[in-house]
């Protein structure tokens, strides 16, 4: 768990463990050549990637920004991803909370390896929120797009993880940027998804994103470094276009949310490119 301060708030990224992923499709058209060396693949031409998650704590709400891959996997999709599956209560555990404290879960989309622990079976077998206390939030064009079940998309979305929450009549639609409190701005950055949403806190004088997706790790800020994933990669780029130069701009410090290496950075501009850097975190 890495801890930080913002003005008022503590800020913690959490560890939902590791998930691994074909390379190919993690860097779109950038040849392997080019990204073998950063992110050296298994034999199974696949790279390894954290599930790093956000918990926002004000003093009055316990917000946590994704969920990871939750710990409903069987034999064969733990293989295939290479999954550890951490359960709620573990993942919450350095936090030193348990996941009845959790006010508010915020999806910033609804693939499975970041809604994933929304929801947990119970000894029956039967699926539950796995924060019964919290409000879940995302944006109702995701939702919409999770439940629209065609072959490009139908592997990255599974209802187990969202449909529970409807049914318990959790989960809050929000529509379009939205400040959902006084520090926190909830901003949709389309391209991977087209109502994928960031995560800006803001507190003290400082900014904090977690841009899910939009940049899932530090090498996926050169602007062609777009994910074979993406349903909409020409919209990323044109969002990283307009995200970036802020993010420079303000000295954000960027939650790269499938990074192992670099799990916390900044951004900045040299000669007219922009890439990542690590950064102290003070308190
Ligand atoms: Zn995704």
């Amino acid at each position: 768990v890495i801890r930080f301060v913002a003005g008022e708030l503590r800020l913690s990224v959490l560890d939902a463990g590791r998930i691994w992923l074909d390379g190919g499709a993690m860097f779109g058209v950038v040849p392997r050549v080019l990204w073998q060396r950063e992110r050296p693949p298994d034999e199974q031409n696949r790279i390894c990637l954290a599930m790093n998650l956000l918990l926002i704590e004000d003093g009055r709400q316990r917000i946590l920004v994704d969920t990871g891959a939750g710990d409903k996997w069987d034999g064969k999709g733990r293989s295939l991803f290479g999954l550890t599956p951490i359960d709620t209560r573990r993942l919450l555990e350095p936090a030193g909370i348990v996941p009845e404290q959790i006010d508010v879960v915020i999806n910033t989309h609804l693939h499975f390896d970041h809604a994933g622990g929304n929801t947990r079976r119970d000894g029956s077998g039967r699926l539950l929120a796995a924060f019964p206390n919290a409000e879940y939030v995302v944006q109702r064009g995701e939702l919409e797009l999770a439940r629209w079940d065609n072959e490009r998309i139908r592997a990255s979305y599974q209802s187990d993880n969202f449909e529970p929450l409807v049914a318990e009549r959790r989960l809050r639609l929000v529509d379009g940027d939205t400040d959902f409190t006084r520090h926190l701005r909830l901003r949709v950055v389309p391209g991977h998804t087209p109502h994928m949403q960031m995560a800006l806190v803001a507190a003290g004088g400082t900014t904090v994103a977690f841009p899910a997706d939009l940049v899932p790790t530090a090498s996926h800020v050169p602007y062609p470094y777009i994910m074979g994933y993406d349903l909409e990669p020409l919209v990323t780029l044109t969002t990283k276009k307009r995200v970036f130069p802020e993010a420079v701009r303000e000295h954000w410090r960027i939650v790269f949310e499938h990074d192992a290496e670099l799990p916390v950075g900044v951004l900045e501009e040299r000669e007219g490119r922009i890439r990542a850097r690590a950064v102290e975190l003070e308190g």
